[in-house]
């Protein structure tokens, strides 16, 4: 184990790593600048988990039925080792697609290996190599393949719900997701996220690739989205191009700070353990945790509940140090160099005599507090 991986196990404690999967890192490039959720994913830490023994409203939880809907509906694709999804492929792509042989990476392995995802990850590879170089039964549909994508240069595992499938020497990203097309479209903000996430898989599968110098033209930017058609079950396959996706979270994966600068400005010593009891439970005191939490570097804004566990924490946090992202990005934005919303009030009335650097923005705050002045005044 490297020094590295020891580190994120003692930010972890006793839980299990949760890898990292698309959602994630889609989050990750939504908020770049987050340190501390760049810590804490990199270390597989539930942030869930945590948001719940802080006792706080978990916004990305889904409803069961909506989970129990979305496995039922990729169950009803891969039925049958993937025969409905052949059809499908062939509409989409325009291919031929005569015969497959399919096969699911989740059956690697067992409950009882230490490293199933390790295990599955090398299999995965194994496959995807025969299949790249044309060797002998080559796969052409993997299911649940396992990937590797280093994240702020880190090896950080995928377990993706996609399916990889190649034809004609070229793979293509296939994800089934259960929100509907309805005629001929999806909803645009779901797409969007869908092709993000598929944009991590595209990029995993390239790395993948090019350990044994195949180019990264070997996985089509061409995503195709398995969705069900209108308000029906049945599913319907729609090819996109995910090349803006990819591009962008190339350049995010790019800029994310490396973690061993990360982990040097956390004291050594810190943990976000929850210290489960002989019932699992935690008992880990909840001043000791948001003690730990505080020691990372969060960079709040209110689009963070959209995609982050710890949106609530983190509210609270920024709004109890006056933080100006606390009122949106807009006003954060507009208030750059300025840490508090204290300091902005006390420069707009005078109380704090503004540097050389806030002359500007300090005679703007003033500017609008005129006009707010003359409205109220009109409006008595
Ligand atoms: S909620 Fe907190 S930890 Fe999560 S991305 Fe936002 S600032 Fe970072």
């Amino acid at each position: 184990m490297s020094s590295l991986d020891a580190r994120l196990g003692v930010l972890r404690g006793t839980a299990a790593p949760i890898p990292h999967n698309a959602r994630t890192l889609a989050a990750l490039t939504a908020n770049p600048s987050c340190e501390r959720r760049s810590l804490l994913d990199a270390a597989g830490i539930d942030k869930d988990a945590l948001a719940a023994h802080l006792d706080l409203p978990r916004p990305l939880r889904k409803s069961q039925l909506a989970l129990d809907y979305g496995i039922a509906f990729e169950r009803q694709v891969t039925a049958q080792a993937g025969a409905p999804l052949v059809p499908l492929l062939r509409q989409a792509l325009s291919l031929s697609v005569p015969e497959v042989s399919y096969e699911d990476v989740n059956s690697v392995g067992s409950d009882d290996d230490t490293s199933p995802l390790r295990l599955r990850r090398v299999h995965t590879r194994s496959r995807i190599r025969r299949a790249a170089h044309g060797r002998s039964d080559p796969r052409t549909l993997l299911d649940h393949p396992v990937l590797r994508l280093t994240v702020a240069g880190h090896q950080a595992y995928l377990e993706p719900d996609v399916i990889a499938f190649q034809r004609e020497g070229v793979f293509y990203v296939v994800e089934i997701k259960s929100f509907p097309v309805i005629h001929g479209q999806p909803d645009p903000i779901k797409a969007t996220a869908a092709l993000t996430q598929a944009a991590a898989y595209v990029l995993a599968l390239r790395e993948l690739l090019a350990e044994d110098g195949l180019p990264p033209e070997r996985v089509s930017d061409t995503v195709v989205l398995v969705n069900p058609r209108n308000f029906t079950r049945h599913p319907t396959a729609t090819p996109f191009s995910a090349h803006k996706q990819i591009k962008n979270l190339s350049r995010h994966l790019g800029r994310l700070r490396r973690l061993p600068e990360l982990l040097d400005k956390v004291p050594p010593d810190t943990t976000f353990d929850l210290a489960p009891g002989p019932d699992q439970k935690p008992t880990r005191p909840r001043g000791e945790l948001v003690a730990a939490l505080a020691t990372v570097r969060p960079n709040y804004t209110p689009g963070c509940r959209h995609h982050c566990d710890l949106a609530f924490h983190c509210r609270t946090e920024a709004r109890n140090q006056g933080k100006p992202a606390a009122l949106g990005t807009a006003v954060r934005d507009d208030l750059a160099g300025i840490d508090t919303i204290a300091t902005a009030l006390a420069l707009t009335d005078g109380h704090l005599h503004p540097s050389r650097s806030q002359k500007d923005l300090t005679q703007a705050l003033r500017h609008a507090q005129r006009i707010h002045a003359d409205l109220q005044t009109d409006t008595a």
